[in-house]
């Protein structure tokens, strides 16, 4: 029997979200999530799409990421699509840090896993959670090719005048200080699906890719490769997002210290946590923001465009950086929804060749489309991104068909 499944594995410090993918065709056997793991209300939810059921609900205490692997792999054998089944092919694993040395997909033997581990000081919120979650993985099915999907792959390729900071280069190599990006999984797809919109291969499109979530990165791709990207060392360089600052003077946070008297743990909580949309206006949801913009609300007006302001500071330098821009491509959460955002975001911008056509930027649609007017100079475009099919294709590729 041919092995044709991959079990996609996003392991968070308190969730795991996991996707069940038949390559043959990429559709979606079963999804679900495990929240709140190691307190007492953990809740596993999980959608047998192959059976065509209903979602599946439990709630109660799960310990750890083994108990909540666990319980997944039941919940998937209850579908015969048990971990033990000899169509499982490969497990791909979003890595979210593979800082220099990862710059394609791996599958995971003991030295890419110690590699995983000594990058834990430029990631300690992310890289710890995704070792636990290939540990336990690997301990379910020692024999099965496991792969690491790293966000930050896709940027590899940034130029050494872009992923570099203008600081003192010893002390930045000693700390491994560079910019490395991320959403990498995201940039890669949906620059390559914005090329296939265009009709044209990806080496020869030349794409500003905006991934607009709750976290936001811009990108600009030349040809298929990423030559610059908003996020930095860390998630927090870039972009205004939901509840992170994005660029801004560090000596804010000198100044946090010694005239605020903050902690550095309180100022990584501050511009993490509380800043960005939720710390302009209390909420971090654009459909909230934008109901609160529709009743006159001024403080989230101010949100917004300092929001907006941000995003067409990049859409502009990223111009620069390409010199020549075949389409601008926005994405996931606020990106594939927010209409208004799409809008505002290049509006002005008509000497660039920029533009939004009213009726197609209202048309709300899963699919990938262009909303600029018929013509345009630039297109622009909505693609959703699908990081789990990203991830299983990159698996596959890899270990598909006895390639291990
Ligand atoms: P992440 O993966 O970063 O958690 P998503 O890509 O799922 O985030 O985006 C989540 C965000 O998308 C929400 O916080 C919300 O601001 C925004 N969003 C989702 N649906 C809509 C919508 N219909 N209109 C405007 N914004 C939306």
């Amino acid at each position: 029997m041919t092995a044709t499944r991959v079990l996609v594995l996003n392991s968070g410090s308190s969730s795991v979200k996991y996707q069940l993918l038949d390559m043959r065709d990429s559709s979606r056997l079963a999804v679900g999530l495990v929240e709140r793991i190691g307190e007492e209300t953990s809740r596993l939810k999980h959608t047998p799409l192959a059976t065509g059921g209903g979602p599946r609900e439990t709630t109660g205490p799960i310990a750890d990421h083994e108990a909540a692997l666990k319980a997944v792999a039941e919940e998937l054998t209850k579908d015969g699509l048990g971990l033990d089944s000899p169509e499982l092919a490969a497990i791909g694993h979003r890595v979210v840090h593979g800082g220099k040395s990862f710059t394609e997909p791996t599958v995971i033997d003991d030295t890419v896993l110690a590699e995983i581990e000594r990058l834990i000081p430029v990631a300690p919120l992310h890289n710890p959670a995704n070792l636990t979650g290939i540990r336990t993985a690997r301990a379910l099915r020692p024999d099965l090719p496991q792969v690491a999907v790293f966000d930050t792959a896709f940027h590899t390729t940034m130029p050494e005048s872009a992923a570099r900071y203008a600081i003192d280069v010893k002390t930045a190599d000693e700390h491994r200080i560079r910019r490395y990006g991320f959403h990498g999984t995201s940039h890669a797809y949906v620059s390559r699906e914005t090329a296939r919109l265009l009709g044209r291969a990806p080496e020869d499109v030349n794409v500003i890719v905006l991934h607009l979530g709750n976290g936001a990165s811009a990108s600009a791709v030349q040809g298929g490769r990423c030559v610059d990207t908003s996020m930095g060392l860390t998630p927090l360089e870039g972009l205004v997002m939901g509840t992170r600052s994005g660029d801004m003077d560090p000596a804010v946070i000198f100044h946090l210290m010694r005239v605020g008297g903050m902690s550095t743990d309180e100022i990584d909580t501050l511009l993490n946590k509380k800043s960005g949309l939720i710390g302009l206006c209390g909420d971090n949801d654009m459909r909230e923001i934008r109901r609160r913009v529709e009743d006159g609300d001024e403080q989230a007006q101010l949100a917004f465009d300092i929001y907006i302001h941000r995003l067409k500071k990049y859409i502009g330098a990223y111009y620069a950086v390409l010199g020549r821009v075949d389409a601008i491509a926005f994405t996931a959460g606020v990106g594939e929804n927010a209409a208004p955002v799409r809008e505002a975001a290049v509006a002005g911008l008509e000497a660039l060749g920029l533009a939004v056509d009213g009726d197609l930027n209202a048309v709300r649609s899963g699919e990938p489309r262009l909303i600029s007017p018929e013509g345009a100079r630039v297109a622009v475009a909505v693609v959703p991104t699908d990081e789990e099919l990203e991830i299983a294709n990159q698996t596959y590729a890899l270990v598909g068909n006895g390639n291990a």
